[in-house]
């Protein structure tokens, strides 16, 4: 049997998926266009995110600071996301090249987001990251902190806050998450509603390969797939 191509393999799942995120948002009740389709690239060739990008994937996120700057001179023209941890240090090095970053799990990182950008004369854009489960292994906040730590990041200067981020805990059956994207929802509205200063919330970025239809129809607004879109990466790397 031949193996198929990284590229075969994208080709066929991007129609799926595309076909699999417009049903689940006419199933909530909105419009395809209002889901934001990021590819989460890690361990993915800069040549096949090229391939992807021309085939019409707009937004992509990695999540190393080292493998993005390793592949992003080679990037056709594409929106670029950080959604990995991000370690204080590496701030400065990606800072500019990415359009949003996901996953602000601290105000000591987003203090130096601040820093860093307003040393640029720069705004950054940033998502809060939610430990939505509460888990001892992730970062975030929980989501009683949420709404003060998305009031305390809003003020600082050279950051605008653009809405929250999640990872829900690993669940066995698909309808266990829901229950934490319920939470995610919920929060996003409240927060939402707040009108918080200096702040424009509008993105709720949640879903992954095995969970995003159930993140779109609990109101994300962009979801991240790796493995539904390139398949099963050659490493972990998480
Ligand atoms: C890898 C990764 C994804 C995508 O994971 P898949 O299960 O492969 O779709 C999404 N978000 C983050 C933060 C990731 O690191």
């Amino acid at each position: 049997m031949m193996e198929r191509s990284s590229v075969e393999i994208f080709d066929e799942n991007y129609r799926q998926i595309k076909e699999r995120i417009s049903a689940a948002a006419v199933k909530s009740g909105r419009k395809p266009q209002d889901i934001t389709l990021l590819a989460a690239t890690k361990t993915v060739d800069a040549d096949v995110i090229n391939h992807a990008i021309k085939s019409g994937i707009e937004y992509i996120g990695e999540n190393r600071v080292q493998e993005f700057l390793s592949k992003e001179p080679y990037y056709l023209p594409v929106h670029k996301h950080f959604i990995g941890h991000l370690q204080t240090n590496k701030v400065k090095d990606i800072i500019g090249k990415v359009e949003l970053i996901h996953s602000v799990d601290s105000l000591h990182l987003a203090r130096e987001i601040a820093k860093q950008s307003i040393k640029r004369g720069i705004t950054s854009k940033v998502l809060v990251e939610i430990n939505v489960g509460g888990e001892d292994n992730k970062y975030g906040f929980s989501p009683e902190a949420a709404a003060q730590a998305v009031s305390d990041i809003a003020l600082m200067q050279g950051i605008c806050v653009r809405g929250l981020m999640a990872i829900p805990p690993v669940c066995e059956a698909p309808q266990e998450n829901i229950k934490f994207f319920e939470i995610m929802r919920k929060l996003f509205i409240d927060i939402t509603a707040q009108k918080i200063d200096n702040s424009n919330i509008d993105i709720l970025s949640m879903g992954m390969s095995d969970d995003f239809e159930s993140a779109i129809e609990c109101g994300a607004t962009m979801v991240r797939l790796g493995t539904a879109l390139f398949g099963k990466r050659n490493y972990t790397n998480k």
